[in-house]
């Protein structure tokens, strides 16, 4: 817990109410009908066919979090962590956001649970993703632009905790992924481990048996330890996470903490991050904006140091031919971050038997990537 003295009695208030609620039979039933009814789960495991024909390798099934309310995973945590600032009577949500993507979910919840909710978001990012920034607009949430430094999602965290620590009383900090100061890499985890725990169910009725690989894309890492977490401790089920890779491992060109990185401290948690000699936070690039992050998860850190999970990488190109290919053969327009990992699966398939399984998540949808896929793919500008 690598944060000021000051937030230390938020974040045990906050690990305390986690743990009662989490042994609470009405949280968890409040929490599965939300999921269910509004959210939209169980999303579906499905069998990706054509693909999975034209690689010529083991069969690939596609965890769809692309179907959720808001197009990807992010609305599992941004839910789950809205009913616990509920609990703690909490009436005002802050997050950060880099694409707008967590920024959208949060400001989704909040409206559905009638908070009052402060986005904080870089000034560049707020251009680039405009769309979202009128998303969030409409949901009726405060977008706050800040300009300090790259003004883009590191500096968002900063001013986020800045309020955080000022407002402490009445406020909750929704964090979007599995990093920062516990407890949050853990409750996001827990709030994410729904996507493992149905895609088990889902392929032990559909093939009898549990699979030979998991593939997801790691940004933070939620996307990722929720599909990974509940096979943990299935020795048999490999597990790839895959970083963006951007231009490809020179400093500044990419977001692949595993390559090129080294232990630090960023914001609360100490983990592998992009860092020169001085321990100054490199800049970091990808296509996509959910993954271009200078630290990883603890928690992934921790599996990376196990053994227990394998990380790869794609660069920027990898990403946009597995973003082309599952669009033009299973008519799913993929996110560019899920992209990373059909990318990982392009490259694996083909070489694993007939009737071995992977399952990839697919951790949101492409309709927000399609301008600039555009750029790349047919050399449009946008
Ligand atoms: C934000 C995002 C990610 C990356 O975040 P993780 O915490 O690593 O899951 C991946 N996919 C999509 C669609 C996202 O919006």
């Amino acid at each position: 817990m690598f944060v000021p003295e000051t937030l230390m009695a938020a974040l045990t208030e906050l690990a305390d109410e986690y743990a009662r609620a989490k042994a609470d039979p009405a949280f968890q039933a409040e929490l599965d009908g939300l999921l269910r009814d509004y959210v939209g789960r169980p999303t579906p495991l499905y069998f990706a066919e054509g693909w999975t024909q034209k690689l010529g390798g083991a069969r690939i099934y596609l965890k769809r979090e692309d179907l959720l309310h808001t197009g990807a995973h992010k609305i599992n945590n941004a839910l789950g962590q809205i009913l616990l600032a509920k609990r703690l009577g909490k009436t005002r949500i802050i997050a950060e956001t880099g694409a707008g993507q967590h920024g959208v979910a949060t400001a989704t919840v909040a409206a559905r649970f009638g908070m009052e909710c402060v986005i904080y978001m870089g000034a560049v990012d707020m251009e680039r993703q405009y769309l979202n920034v009128v998303r969030m607009r409409l949901l009726g949430a405060e977008v706050r632009p800040v300009h300090a430094g790259q003004a883009t999602l590191k500096e968002a965290v900063n001013e986020a905790m800045r309020d955080w620590v000022t407002n402490v009383q009445g406020t909750h900090y929704i964090l979007g992924s599995a990093l920062g100061s516990h407890p949050f890499p853990m409750i996001v985890r827990d709030f994410h481990r729904v996507i493992g725990v149905e895609a088990r169910r889902q392929i032990l009725e559909r093939e009898g048996r549990l699979p030979d690989v998991l593939v997801a894309c790691v940004g933070g890492g939620s996307n990722s330890i929720g599909l990974f977490h509940p096979f943990i401790d299935d020795p048999s089920v490999r597990m790839v996470g895959v970083e963006a890779g951007g231009h490809g491992i020179l400093p500044g060109e990419h977001a692949a903490r595993f390559q090129g990185g080294r232990l630090g401290v960023l914001q609360g948690t100490k983990t592998w991050l992009l860092a020169n000699e001085d321990g100054q936070i490199e800049l970091t690039h990808s296509v996509s904006a959910g993954l271009d992050y200078a630290a990883i998860g603890p928690e992934h850190a921790w599996l990376h140091d196990q053994g227990r999970v394998v990380y790869r990488y794609a660069t920027d190109s990898e990403a946009l031919e597995g973003f082309s290919e599952l669009s033009a053969v299973e008519g799913i327009i993929p996110a560019l971050e899920s992209s990373h990992a059909l990318a990982e699966v392009r490259k694996l398939a083909p070489s694993m038997a007939k009737d071995e399984i992977i399952i990839v998540n697919l951790s949101g949808r492409g309709d927000k990537d399609v301008a600039q896929a555009a750029k790349f793919l047919l050399g449009e500008d946008s």
